[in-house]
This record gives C-alpha cells, sequence and structure tokens, in this order.
C-alpha cells in the first residue's frame, strides 16, 4: 500500500542533499543505494565526460513480465540553483522553501514519487513490466543529462517523465526551442570629450527591442527577451551589447519565422544609427547565433500510453486532461531518441522562484495514478 508518510520522510531527505546541475554526486549515491537496498541493479553511464559534472546519469532497472513492453520513469537530479543553507518548512501536507533559496522540488518531487511507487509495486507484489529508471543530470542546464545519456543500455518504448506541476494533466506535447545570442558593434568613445566619434550600441539594441515583440504572441509561440550586456563606463560610449533571446513554438515555422523577425529588427535598427565618422560613414553591425535547444513533441492520445493513462486514473475518479506544455524537458529529447514520453504533474508550484511549495497530497495522487499505470501498462 502506498505509504504517505514515507512518500513524505523520503521527499524531504532528498531536498537536504543538495545537487544543482553538475554536482549531483551527492544524491545520485544517496539514490542508488536507496534502490539497490529495494531491488534495482543501479549503473551509471558517462554523461558526465560531456556535462562536466560529477557524475553521469543514473540508470536502474527491475525486471518484470517480459510479456509486457518494459517501461521507463524518469526525473531529473539537478536543481536549477543551489539549496544550501535552506531548510524546507514543512506545515502539514504544504512543504515550502524558506525564502532563502528554491525549494527543489523541481524534481526531487518526481524522484520521491518514483521511489514509492516502486516500493509499493515490490510489496505488493503487483504484476508489471520491466521498469527502467533513469535519475538524469543536468536537466536544467540545457537539458545535457537526457541529450548524453546511454541509450544502448534502454529498451523502453515507453516513458513517463515526473517533471510537471498539475497532477491531473498529462503533458502530450511540448514546444519547439530556439535560443538567440544577438551581438551588437558600435564604436567607443569618451563620451564627454568626443562622443560624436562614437556608436552607442545600447541604443541600437533598445531601438531594436522596442521593436520587438515578446510575451505570448498566440497560442503556441512565446518570445522572451531575458539577457543583455554591455558597456563599460558611463563616460564611454558603449561600443558592445549581447543580448539574449529565445522563442518557443508547438509550430515549427512559426518558430523560424520569429526567430528571423528578431535578428532583422536588429539589422534594421542598426541601420538607424550610421554616423560619420573621421568623414567616413560608420555603420553598427550584428552578429547571430541561432540554437536549436529542442524539438517539439506531439503524442497522440489516441495512443496506448495515452489511454493506459486515462484508463488508470479512472481506477481511482481522477479526472485527468491531456494538455500541452510551454516548457522544454527531457521529455524532448527522449521523444526524439524514439522513446514516447509523457509529462506526469506532481503537483510542485511556483518552480525556480524562492516561494517554491507543493502538497503532499498532490504527490499522493501522482503515485497512485504511477502505480495504476506501471501494473496495467504493457
Ligand atoms: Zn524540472
Amino acid at each position: 500500500m502506498l505509504n504517505k508518510n514515507r512518500l513524505k520522510s523520503t521527499f524531504i531527505k532528498l531536498l537536504t542533499i543538495d545537487s544543482p546541475s553538475g554536482k549531483e554526486g551527492n544524491l545520485a549515491r544517496y539514490l542508488s543505494s536507496v534502490l539497490k537496498d529495494i531491488g534495482l541493479s543501479v549503473r551509471f553511464d558517462s554523461a558526465n565526460r560531456a556535462t562536466g559534472g560529477d557524475t553521469g546519469n543514473l540508470i536502474a532497472s527491475l525486471p518484470g513480465d517480459n510479456t509486457r513492453s518494459p517501461i521507463m520513469l524518469n526525473a531529473h537530479l539537478d536543481t536549477i540553483e543551489s539549496t544550501e543553507g535552506s531548510t524546507p518548512l514543512i506545515k502539514g501536507d504544504i512543504i515550502k522553501s524558506d525564502g532563502n533559496s528554491i525549494l527543489g522540488a523541481d524534481d526531487k518531487s518526481g524522484i520521491a514519487c518514483i521511489v514509492e511507487a516502486l516500493r509499493v509495486v515490490i510489496e505488493d507484489d503487483l504484476p508489471h513490466p520491466p521498469i527502467e529508471v533513469v535519475f538524469t543530470v543536468c536537466e536544467e542546464n540545457g537539458l545535457l543529462g537526457a541529450k548524453n545519456l546511454d541509450y544502448s543500455v534502454i529498451r523502453a518504448k515507453m516513458g513517463y517523465a515526473l517533471d510537471t506541476g498539475s497532477p491531473f494533466a498529462v503533458v502530450v506535447g511540448a514546444p519547439y526551442h530556439n535560443g538567440i545570442t544577438v551581438k551588437v558593434f558600435g564604436r567607443e568613445a569618451h563620451a564627454g570629450a568626443d562622443p560624436s566619434k562614437g556608436i552607442n550600441a545600447i541604443k541600437v539594441a533598445a531601438d531594436a527591442i522596442s521593436k520587438i515583440d515578446t510575451g505570448q504572441i498566440d497560442e503556441e509561440t512565446t518570445v522572451n527577451i531575458g539577457i543583455i550586456r554591455g558597456g563599460t563606463a558611463t563616460n564611454i560610449v558603449p561600443g558592445f551589447v549581447e543580448v539574449k533571446a529565445e522563442v518557443r513554438s508547438h509550430n515549427e515555422e512559426k518558430l523560424e519565422r520569429k526567430t528571423k523577425e528578431i535578428v532583422s529588427e536588429f539589422k534594421k535598427s542598426c541601420g538607424l544609427f550610421s554616423n560619420e565618422i573621421d568623414s567616413k560613414p560608420v555603420t553598427p553591425e550584428v552578429r547571430y547565433e541561432i540554437t536549436r535547444e529542442y524539438n517539439a513533441f506531439r503524442i497522440d492520445e489516441e495512443k496506448e500510453i495515452v489511454k493506459g493513462l486515462f484508463k488508470a486514473a479512472s481506477g481511482f475518479n481522477i479526472q485527468l486532461k491531456a494538455r500541452l506544455g510551454g516548457g522544454g524537458s527531457d521529455a524532448n529529447i527522449f521523444n526524439e531518441k524514439g522513446i514516447t514520453t509523457v509529462l506526469l504533474g506532481t503537483g510542485m508550484k511556483d518552480v525556480h522562484t524562492k516561494s517554491e511549495y507543493i502538497n503532499i497530497e498532490d504527490m499522493v495522487i501522482c503515485t497512485k495514478l504511477l502505480i495504476n499505470t506501471i501494473s496495467s501498462s504493457g
């Protein structure tokens, strides 16, 4: 039987082990011993060679009914920032950050739900297919763990990534994502003695940015300008600015169109800030780099994996809804690699902020859904 207190204490224990991206080693070692105690065999891949981190991905397996298709259970080990020095506030079922850092429910709640589900499946001797557990590193800094996972040891073609909010929704699609870095080159000059010899790169960038639509562009596309760096001193006309932006869309054509529009606004603004310096016309320049961070996925709701979840949910009266997500996660990479992976919600809220919190009751629902799914899938 699912044990809520055990689930809660597993989760709280995980919160106390610091695991920012690249430094997941302690948490990985702890989980390795937990999973071995439960009865799984555990190995690590060498993703750390690519990530530069202190551990590879943790891959564990539990043999099961070989007539059923193997499944993968996934959560990520890393948190977006260190949680060292903060103590989770526990008020009944609500576990909240103390405000000094994030809580880390993203994604330790996912790990705790998977551990509890495995314990129940084994203790209650529930029928189940072969299970592969993949706890990835470096999800938060570019999905690097999933990108460098040793896929040769994964047999599953169906996966469940516990890495989203509502336990009542299954995420069956996520967008494409382009990262854009634009470098604007103006001309430095002394701001007091020789301002006419300068071209202010900050003004060029500001002009372009003011013309770019950001936020929710349409129902499937978002744009954000997230980082701007430039200038060296107030008495120097800034000669250089770097701007980092992103576009996400469920539609690849819109993604590419928006990406081009952003770059072209910077080019147009350069034309507006030409200056005659020492009797020669000088025009600021842009250089840019576009990186496809990940590709979208969209899983048909008629697929076995989605239907199986709905069936599992109806077993205990949960109204499950399929929806599209707005973010990227390891699931984007797994789907690209041929493992059809949906995202399940653990109840984590206000993630990536210092007010992150979670209700253990939501984790209970997620774990129940997972147990029912495991025992009925394949
Ligand atoms: Zn996450």
